[in-house]
This record gives structure tokens, sequence and C-alpha cells, in this order.
């Protein structure tokens, strides 16, 4: 199964995502993780993204085109996978739909894990990761609303969202998240 997550800063996606590619047995791509992997061993892709991470704004399209382009060749990727935080743009929802061509692939569904904003801002604050300072979730909220919601309606389109409430517990989530893949992955076989 091929699978993409997305949700706003502390909506729950990762923790989602780790336990459902587990339960799966697909790889986990989470985008956010491979930057903050790529700023803390400082290699040249770190320093590249290390300011648009830290003040919680996107990274440029191409640099993150490119690194899902390699990741998408990894030999793991084969039993299938889930983007996490991938894409957030238009532009890269587009890219990806002319890669997974390419490839010879399809993304199967799009999982929007929604959850309100003073709730997102709420639980980022409480986490406080690197890149959750008050400004920078701020920000991240303001590019989830600009960038990221108008790409659900390029999915909506294509009927391949599955929304779910992430205000539940998180269990309660993943177990909604199972039982609707599982309802779904007869047709997905088919599509
Ligand atoms: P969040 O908790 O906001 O969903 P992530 O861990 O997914 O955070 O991402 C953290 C940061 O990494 C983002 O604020 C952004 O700077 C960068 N990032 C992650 N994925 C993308 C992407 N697809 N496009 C651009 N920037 C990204």
């Amino acid at each position: 199964m091929r699978l993409a997550i997305l949700g706003g800063p502390g909506a729950g996606k990762s923790t989602q995502a780790e336990q459902l590619c587990r339960y799966l047995d697909i790889a986990w791509i989470s985008t956010g993780d491979m930057l903050r992997g790529a700023i803390a061993t400082q290699t040249e892709l770190g320093a590249q993204v290390k300011a648009y991470v830290e003040k919680g704004d996107l990274v440029p399209d191409e640099i993150m085109i490119e690194l899902i382009r390699q990741r998408l060749l990894q030999p793991d990727v084969l039993k299938g996978w889930l983007l996490d935080g991938y894409p957030r743009t238009a532009f890269q929802a587009e890219e990806l739909d002319f890669l997974l061509d390419a490839l010879g692939q399809k993304l199967d569904r799009v999982i929007w894990l929604e959850v309100a904003e003073a709730e997102l801002m709420q639980r980022s604050i409480e986490r406080s990761r690197l890149d959750d300072q008050p400004d920078a979730v701020q920000r991240r909220i303001e590019l989830l609303q600009a960038r990221t919601i108008p790409i659900l309606e390029y999915y909506e389109y294509r009927q391949r969202v599955l929304k779910i409430d992430g205000n539940q517990a998180p269990e309660q989530v993943q177990q909604e998240l199972r039982k609707m893949l599982g309802d779904i992955s007869t047709d997905i076989k088919n599509l």
C-alpha cells in the first residue's frame, strides 16, 4: 500500500504514521525527520534547509522533490510506503504524480488528520522541539492553511482522501485508520 499522511504541526502524524507502518509493514518516510536528521548531522542538505525548518517555513520545492525522488529509489520502498509530511504544496503533489507515473506506481490514499487550530498550537508548544517555538508553530499553521489544505481538493477530486478526526485519543485514531484502510484494501488492489 502507498500512502501519504497530512496534518498540522502537533496533529499526531508521526505517532500514527509509525504505528501504521509497523502494522502494515511498509516504509515510513518522514520528511520532517529526514530534514532534522540532516541538520543534526550537519550535511550539505542540512546547511541548506536549517533556516527554513527553524523558522517554520517550507523548504523550497526543488529541494524536497529531489529528496523524495532519491528516497523512492531505495530498495525498502518496494514493500509499500507512507509519506509523512509530503506533499505539502500543489507543486509537490503534481511532481509526485509525475514521479510515481515514471516509477509505475500510484498513491493509493491520502490520510488527512484533522485537528482544530487552537489544539495544534497547544500540543506543539507542549512538545517543544527545535522547530516548535511559538512563532515557528504559528508560521507552520499559516502555511498549512495556505499551501497544504488546498491540495486536499486535488486529492478529493480523485477520491483519494481519508479524513480522520485527530482530536480523539491516539489509540482511537489508530484503530479508525486501520479499519478504514482494511475496508478499502480490496478496492486498492483493483485500482
Ligand atoms: P509538522 O509537525 O509541522 O507537521 P514536520 O516534522 O512534518 O512538521 O516538518 C518540520 C519542518 O520540515 C516543516 O516546518 C518544514 O520546514 C520542513 N518540511 C517538512 N516537510 C516538508 C515539505 N514537504 N515541504 C517543505 N518543507 C517541509
